[in-house]
């Protein structure tokens, strides 16, 4: 099949219960697609499933909740069969899913080095894996991977969380050159500070530390990071690839 025997597309998004992901999967929405909203457990499957009746009742598109831990291998592999047999076609994959377990490097736990490296990384090397084959033979695809400023600046704290979006940066060039020829690109995103869960963390000194660092000086919103992931995933940015777009307010020059 072809995109234009299908009058909408599909779209993946992984960890979209809330905040980015949530963001990403209704700005696709709002442009007629149908999205599949992933998250990881049962503690979000409340969420997911509103915002997924919110799509439909907002946009007239179609929209449905998938959990899967996409750290798991075979999860993700059931994740992408699932909304493949759903809809018939994946056109875009958003790797969002992820986590901080943030400390100094000379007191980070083991686990808390390993599980931030599992979800963002490995999350993003699994569903990349079991959707470029169907992407493939579509001969069209957009994949699109959330790095972060933290991946190409690094931060002190962050020793996990900067590795692990550093090496989305890693995957994402070297998948673009393996994947250009059929058709499928691959980019990220990093974003700077965005309001969402993650940031509310930070105490307010925290916060009003970072903003002195940004341009733009205040925190972006989720619309900011949403509107770069659909530009990059539309088929007008069928030449461009292995490319990070930061969406940071200036943070990183
Ligand atoms: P968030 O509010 O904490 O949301 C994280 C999402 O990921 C949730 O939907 C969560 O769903 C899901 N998730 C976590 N582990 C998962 C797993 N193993 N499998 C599937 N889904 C999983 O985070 P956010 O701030 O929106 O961040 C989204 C992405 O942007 C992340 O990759 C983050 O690193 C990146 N980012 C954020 C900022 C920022 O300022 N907020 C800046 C740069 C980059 P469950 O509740 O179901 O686990």
């Amino acid at each position: 099949m072809t995109t234009n025997e299908q009058d909408y597309k599909v779209a993946l998004v992984t960890g979209a219960s809330r905040g980015i992901g949530a963001g990403i999967a209704r700005a696709f929405a709002a442009q007629g697609y149908a999205v599949a909203i992933n998250h990881s457990g049962s503690h979000s499957a409340q969420a997911a499933a509103s915002l997924a009746a919110d799509l439909q009742q907002e946009f007239g598109v179609q929209a449905q909740a998938f959990q899967a831990d996409v750290s798991h291998f075979d999860e993700a592999k059931a994740l992408i069969k699932e909304v493949k047999a759903t809809w018939g076609r994946i056109d875009v994959l958003v790797n969002n899913a992820g986590i901080t377990r943030d400390g100094l490097l000379m007191r980070m736990h083991e686990e808390d080095f390993d599980k931030v490296i599992e979800v963002n990384l490995k999350g993003t090397f699994n569903c990349i894996r079991h959707v470029a084959s169907i992407m493939m033979k579509q001969r069209y695809g957009r994949i699109v991977n959330i790095s972060s400023v933290v991946g190409i600046a690094g931060n002190a704290g962050q020793v996990n969380y900067a590795a692990s979006k550093a090496g989305v940066i890693g995957i994402t060039k070297s998948a673009a050159k393996e994947l250009a020829a059929r058709g499928v690109t691959v980019n990220a995103v990093a974003p700077g500070f965005i309001e969402t869960d993650m940031t509310d963390a930070l105490n307010e000194e925290q916060q009003e530390a970072i903003k002195q660092r940004i341009a733009c000086s205040n925190f972006g919103k989720v619309e900011d990071v949403a509107c770069a992931v659909t530009f990059l995933a539309s088929p007008e940015a069928r030449y461009i690839t292995g490319q990070v777009l930061s969406v940071d307010g200036g943070m990183s020059l």
